[in-house]
């Protein structure tokens, strides 16, 4: 485990992470706040917002971040060039579009997008507009420290090719099942992308959604594989 700095993760509930900088500075991904219903009510009000990483356009990822990206003028605003095509033409400024295996400066991270299986289709009203493809991202640090947000997805075994390319220490991963993975499809992602820690993310804000975290470190005692689940509430910090 490296000793690098390396941010304060605070689980805002759903798929969205306030990732506080070492510099101070405040990246949110996947802003949906303010309609999350896990989200808590003192955490609804953000202080301040440098960066934004969009996995991709459903309600649940990108809800609220319009708004927000109008209030604080972010200095990027970073998705697939679909989704920010669509954020350019409802007025948010800062887009900085990329596509799957691009990597990008973001403040002073380097921001790689990297495949999710998912869908990503754009609610606009009543029509559902081409979003492109769903993405996960892997972050890293000045001095090394790298984890991934993995957005919305099915389990893939590229997920090893990434962990050895990428050597991230903390993997965001969703377990909620329906949508995404299920615990035991996220254990063998663990064991895929070699990660010391995961926070398990998209669980328990829906009851569709029956993934927990006790299901999880379950599946990674069966699998046998040495990861430790580090269950965030939403409004706790890692
Ligand atoms: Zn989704």
């Amino acid at each position: 485990m490296s000793h690098h700095p390396r941010p304060k993760f605070t689980y805002l509930g759903h798929a969205t992470v306030r990732c506080d900088l070492p510099g101070g500075e405040v990246v949110l991904i996947d802003p949906w706040v303010n309609g999350n219903p896990a989200c808590p009510e003192h955490l609804k009000e953000i202080d301040r917002l440098d960066a934004v990483l969009i996995t991709h356009a459903h309600f649940d990822h990108i809800g609220d971040a319009v708004e927000l990206c109008k209030r604080h003028k972010p200095k990027k605003v970073v998705a697939n060039f679909e989704i920010c095509t669509w954020l350019e033409s409802k007025g948010v400024e800062g887009c900085s579009a990329m596509n799957l295996g691009g990597c990008q400066e973001v403040l002073d991270l380097q921001v790689t997008m990297v495949r999710a299986d998912h869908s990503c289709g754009i609610s606009d009203g009543d029509q559902i507009l081409y979003g492109g493809s769903a993405s996960g991202y892997f972050v890293k640090l000045p001095g090394g420290y790298t984890f991934y947000h993995a957005g919305d997805t099915a389990l893939f075994s590229d997920m090893q090719l990434l962990g050895e390319m990428y050597r991230p220490e903390l993997a965001f991963l969703p377990i909620g099942d329906l949508f995404t993975m299920d615990p035991h499809q996220a254990a063998r992602a663990c064991r895929f992308l070699g990660v010391r820690h995961v926070i398990p993310i998209h669980w328990g804000t829906f009851p569709l959604l029956t993934g927990t975290p006790e299901k999880l470190r379950q599946a990674l005692g069966d699998h046998g594989t040495a990861c430790e689940v580090v269950r965030l509430n939403p409004g706790e910090s890692y």
